[in-house]
């Protein structure tokens, strides 16, 4: 049976839907045209409405490390679905999860499920808040941490400025709390600290950035807020949503070694259902209801259903060699796509870490801030993203999103991509 085009579909969602979409960044807003509207995905492809395939890059935004409908994950699903849904109760899967969660990554000594990512910064945040006493957080300009209302916010000129809110609806009260630095600025984050680091309560970081394209820490950055964190007694939050489980098993911070004190994760611990978690170390933890005094909870926090698929995920990225495929087949990728920009003559640069990677059209050598990645030509990214799309290639509909290589990815649909580039490039060169 014939389904309604993505175009009729848009049409229609706009009716009943604020944008059509149920996230912003699903319109296509920034890059122009009618979002693809999917009906199904398998492994590293998805098929829209239309039956037509696409290599998908995006992979639901981060989630779907093992490609899409790996049977494990499905396996474990329906298993847990003629279970039960859900209790509201505790469960053998969650304190599974917990023990699997904090082996992976040991500055996490306890750990509480949630649904959002956003969920798990705004807990994080106040938990930090309520542990230290204080009220001001460190937050990076163009580190994105979900919407809660502290972390809407928008750097001012001066390093130091209070922060106004990106967003109508957070309070100016609220925004005032919230001071934004330059990401890899260590200078600036040392007279921060210098001049306010005893009402510090929490520095947020993403330890890899991925939502001002992908942009990883300077050398020196997270290790310099580790120090200003241990000086002032301000507690270090990593952000890890994103890079968790992704640019390496244990994360970023693995990746780094660098200690986080509490840390968040999303995306790819759900595999795809909605799951997030924060979690770091005990004494600070223990600050939370029941055992202490911050208020956090969840009906449907540690959901069975959300687990099983969760736990089949972590139980196959466990496996040897998956990391090292991961990043093979993005380095792979990542350099056939800017040789082929090189041999038409586009500038480009591109940032990788793991499989996380993000391609820049800028000829600037490399691209470490927001200010950088702002200084991209948007323009030819998305003639370069329409071009893709039309070649079966699904990168994200924005230049500030990271790109994802699952485990699914082969060699030929590497190639393939690659391929695809190549024509894309060389035609917007004659243009
Ligand atoms: N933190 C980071 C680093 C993220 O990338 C995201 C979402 N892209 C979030 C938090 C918010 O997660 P969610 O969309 O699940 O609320």
């Amino acid at each position: 049976m014939t389904q309604p085009t993505s175009e009729q579909l848009f049409e229609r969602a706009q009716q009943h839907i604020p944008g059509g979409v149920n996230s912003p960044v699903r319109a296509f807003k920034g890059v122009g045209g009618t979002p693809v509207f999917f009906d199904h995905a398998k492994g590293a492809y998805m098929f829209d409405t239309q039956g037509k395939r696409y290599i998908d890059y995006v992979l639901s935004w981060g989630p779907m490390i093992l490609g899409h409908n790996a049977e494990p994950v499905t396996q474990a699903v329906h298993a847990q679905i003629d279970k039960a849904m859900s209790f509201g109760a505790p469960t053998l899967l969650e304190v599974e999860m917990a023990e699997k969660v904090c082996e992976i990554i040991p500055t996490i000594e306890k750990v509480r499920m949630v649904n959002s990512g956003t969920e798990a910064t705004m807990s994080a945040i106040r938990l930090a808040r309520g542990h230290t006493g204080r009220d001001l957080l460190v937050k990076f300009e163009g580190c994105y941490h979900g919407h809660a209302d502290s972390l809407l916010i928008k750097a001012g000129s001066g390093a130091l400025t209070l922060g106004v809110p990106t967003s109508p609806g957070v309070p100016a009260s609220v925004a005032k709390h919230t001071i934004t630095l330059e990401y890899n600025n260590i200078d600036d984050v040392k007279k921060c600290f210098a001049e306010l680091g005893d009402q510090i309560a929490a520095v947020i970081v993403e330890p890899v950035a991925g939502n001002m394209n992908c942009i990883p820490p300077r050398e020196g950055f997270l290790e310099a807020l580790r120090s200003v964190c241990d000086e002032s007694g301000a507690i270090l939050i990593f952000d890890e949503v994103m890079c968790g489980f992704r640019v390496a098993l244990g994360g970023a911070q693995a990746h780094y070694g660098v200690k986080a004190d509490l840390t968040t994760l999303g995306k790819v611990i759900g595999g795809g259902m909605p799951v997030a978690a924060f979690g770091g170390r005990a004494d600070i933890m223990d600050s939370l209801a029941p055992t202490g005094p911050v208020y956090q909870a969840g009906t449907l926090s540690g959901n069975p259903v959300a687990m099983a698929a969760g736990l089949a995920v972590l139980d196959e990225i466990s496996k040897p060699g998956v990391y090292e495929q991961l990043t093979e087949r993005t380095t792979a990728l990542v350099s056939g796509i800017t040789n082929a920009a090189k041999d038409a003559g586009i500038a480009m640069t591109s940032n990788q870490v793991g499989s996380m990677f993000g391609l820049f059209f800028t000829d600037q050598t490399s691209v470490s801030s927001f200010a950088e990645t702002s200084k991209c030509d948007s323009n030819a990214f998305n003639t370069f993203f329409h071009g893709m799309l039309e070649e079966g290639v699904y990168l994200a509909p924005s230049s500030y999103e990271a790109g994802f290589m699952s485990l699914s990815h082969s060699e030929q649909d590497i190639d393939d991509t690659v391929a695809a580039a190549t024509r894309v490039l060389s035609k917007m060169a004659a243009q």
